[in-house]
C-alpha cells in the first residue's frame, strides 16, 4: 500500500495542534522508537508525536486518515511481536505522556487511568491503599497499562486472577477517522450490545487509540509465601503443575523455568541468583500462594510439598519474607533481558491446556533437534503459557530467516493439535502474522480482516500487523 510520506506542511499542522516540544523528528530521537524487545527489529518512524490529552490525539488521527499517513501507537516498546514498530513508516504515536491516575474510586473498587501510566507504578500506588490491580507482566517496571490492554497482558499472577481483559470495564478509544466515545460501562456486569470494550482488549492499537481506561480493582492479599522446586526431570516439573492444580489448590504464580534460562541470569549478570545451581537440575517450579491468612497458606504449602514426593525433585525452598521472595522473584523477571543479551531470540508465546505442557516441551526440545536449534523455555506454567525463546547463536542468516520459520511451524501446528495457540499474552504484531492460518481457518480470518475494515476502512490504524 502507498502511503502519504511527511512533509513540511505535514509537520507544521501537528505544531500547530501539539507543539514543537512535543514531536521528534530529527533520526538520532527517531530511531529510540525503532525498536521494541523483539529479536533485533528496526524501522524508524518519520516522526514521533507525543499527544498530552485526548483530544490531541483526535486531531491527530483524524488528520493522518485524511492525508492517508500510516500512525502506529506505542507505549514502552517492551513489545515482544514488534506490534508497537511503524514497519510502514510514517507516525509513532507514542502514548507515554498521558500517564495519569485520573481517580481511584475506593468505593467501587474502580480506577480510571490513562494509558500511559505504567504497571507497576500504579500498582504501587493502590497498594498504598490495600487494593490491588493484579495483571503484573514481569515487564511490570516499565511497561504501560496502554500497551498491557492493547495486548491483553497477562503474566505470573494470571494463574489465579485472570488476565487483563478481567479487569477492564470500560475503555474510552479514538477511532482513525477521529470518532471518540466509551465502549461499555463502569460496571461489573453489562449485557448491552456487542462487547466492544472485550473487542479491543488485544486488537494489538489496530482498531482505534485507548485513551481512557476504567478498571477492576480488588483487595490485596497481604500473606504471601514463595516455594522453589528443582526437578531432575522436566516431565516431571510440567507433570506436577496439574497435580498440584488437581488438588483444589490455586496458587497465586505458578512459573515454570528451565534451568539453563537461570544460568543465563546468573552468567549474563542480570539478578544475584539466590541459591545454589546444581548440574543434575534440569528445571524449577516457581510456586507462591498468596491470601490473607498465613497458616492456611502453610497448610496449602504442606498439601503441595505431599504431591512433590511423587516427582523426582530435591530440596524445596521456602521463601517467607518479601525481601526473600523478591531475590527470587527479580531472578525470574530477568530471564528475558538476560537471554537477550547473550543472543539475538525469536520469542513464542505457546499456549496449550496445561495438561499437556509435557508434550509441548517435548516437542519442541525434538523440534530444536530436528532444526538445529537451541531453545530457552519457562513461562506461566500454571496457563499452560510457554515462552520458547529460539537462540540465534551461530545459525547463519539463511537458517535464521528461512529453515529455523519450518520449525516455528512445527511448533505452532503442534500446540494448536494439543488445543492451544500461538500466542497467550504477547500477541500476533508483525512477527507472527505468518503464522495465523494455523490457529484459523479462511472463514474466521475473514471475519477478522472485515471487522478491522469497520474499524479502520482506510488502512492508517498499525498497518501491516496481525494479518498478511
Ligand atoms: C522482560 C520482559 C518480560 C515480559 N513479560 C511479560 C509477561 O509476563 N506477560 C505479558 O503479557 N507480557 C510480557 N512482556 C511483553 C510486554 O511487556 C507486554 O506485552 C506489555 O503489555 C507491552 O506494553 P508496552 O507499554 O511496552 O507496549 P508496546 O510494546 O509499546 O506496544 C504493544 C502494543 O500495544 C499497542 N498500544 C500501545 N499503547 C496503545 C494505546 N494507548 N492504544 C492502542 N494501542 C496501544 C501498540 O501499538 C502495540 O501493538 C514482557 C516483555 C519483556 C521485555
Amino acid at each position: 500500500m502507498n502511503y502519504t510520506e511527511i512533509n513540511t506542511k505535514h509537520f507544521n499542522y501537528f505544531k500547530s495542534k501539539i507543539g514543537e516540544l512535543n514531536i521528534y523528528y530529527d533520526d538520532e530521537r527517531c530511531n529510540h522508537f525503532a525498536s521494541d524487545h523483539t529479536e533485533n527489529l528496526f524501522f524508524p518512524p518519520e516522526i514521533v508525536l507525543f499527544p498530552q490529552s485526548s483530544k490531541d490525539v483526535v486531531c491527530i488521527l483524524s488528520y493522518c486518515n485524511k492525508h492517508n499517513i500510516p500512525i502506529t501507537p506505542a507505549g514502552a516498546l517492551t513489545g515482544l511481536s514488534g506490534g508497537a514498530l511503524s514497519v510502514c513508516r510514517g507516525v509513532c504515536l507514542s502514548m507515554k505522556n498521558m500517564n495519569k491516575i485520573i481517580s481511584i474510586d475506593e468505593k467501587n473498587f474502580q480506577a480510571k487511568v490513562e494509558p500511559g501510566v505504567i504497571n507497576e507504578a500504579f500498582r504501587q500506588v493502590l497498594k498504598k491503599k490495600n487494593l490491588f490491580y493484579p495483571p503484573d507482566p514481569a515487564s511490570g517496571g516499565t511497561c504501560t497499562l496502554g500497551g498491557n490492554f492493547a495486548l491483553n497482558a497477562g503474566g505470573p499472577k494470571a494463574v489465579k486472577y485472570g488476565v487483563t481483559s478481567n479487569y477492564v470495564l470500560n475503555l474510552e478509544i479514538v477511532l482513525p477517522n477521529g470518532e471518540i466515545f466509551w465502549t461499555g460501562a463502569n460496571t461489573l456486569k453489562n449485557a448491552t450490545g456487542y462487547n466492544l470494550t472485550q473487542l479491543i482488549i488485544g486488537s494489538e492499537g489496530t482498531l482505534g487509540v485507548i485513551t481512557k481506561a476504567v478498571v477492576k480493582l480488588i483487595t490485596l492479599p497481604i500473606e504471601k509465601i514463595l516455594m522453589l522446586v528443582p526437578f531432575y526431570h522436566n516431565e516431571d516439573a510440567c507433570n506436577a503443575v496439574s497435580s498440584i492444580m488437581n488438588k483444589q489448590i490455586t496458587p497465586s504464580a505458578l512459573e515454570f523455568i528451565e534451568s539453563d534460562a537461570i544460568h543465563f541470569v546468573q552468567n549474563q549478570n542480570y539478578a544475584e541468583v539466590p541459591f545454589s545451581l546444581n548440574s543434575n537440575i534440569k528445571s524449577y517450579l516457581l510456586i507462591e500462594l498468596d491470601g490473607n491468612n498465613k497458616e492456611k497458606l502453610f497448610f496449602d504449602s504442606e498439601i503441595i510439598y505431599n504431591v512433590l514426593q511423587k516427582y523426582q525433585c530435591d530440596e524445596i525452598l521456602l521463601a517467607e519474607t518479601e525481601m526473600e521472595q523478591e531475590r527470587i522473584w527479580k531472578v525470574r523477571r530477568s530471564i528475558g533481558l538476560a537471554v537477550k543479551a547473550y543472543s539475538i531470540y525469536k520469542e513464542e508465546d505457546t499456549v496449550v491446556p496445561r495438561a499437556y505442557l509435557a508434550k509441548l516441551l517435548k516437542g519442541v526440545k525434538d523440534i530444536g533437534k530436528e532444526y538445529n536449534f537451541r531453545s530457552i523455555c519457562y513461562g506461566h506454567a500454571g496457563d499452560g503459557n510457554l515462552h520458547i525463546n529460539i537462540l540465534k547463536e551461530d545459525l547463519n542468516n539463511y537458517q535464521w530467516d528461512i529453515i529455523i520459520k519450518e520449525g516455528i511451524r512445527k511448533i505452532f501446528t503442534l500446540c494448536v493439535s494439543l488445543g492451544g495457540t500461538i500466542s497467550g499474552e504477547h500477541g500476533i504484531g508483525f512477527v507472527q502474522k505468518e503464522y495465523m492460518d494455523i490457529p484459523f481457518v479462511v472463514e474466521n480470518l475473514k471475519i477478522q480482516k472485515k471487522i478491522k475494515k469497520v474499524f479502520d476502512p482506510n488502512n492508517i490504524l498499525n498497518p501491516n500487523k496481525i494479518f498478511i
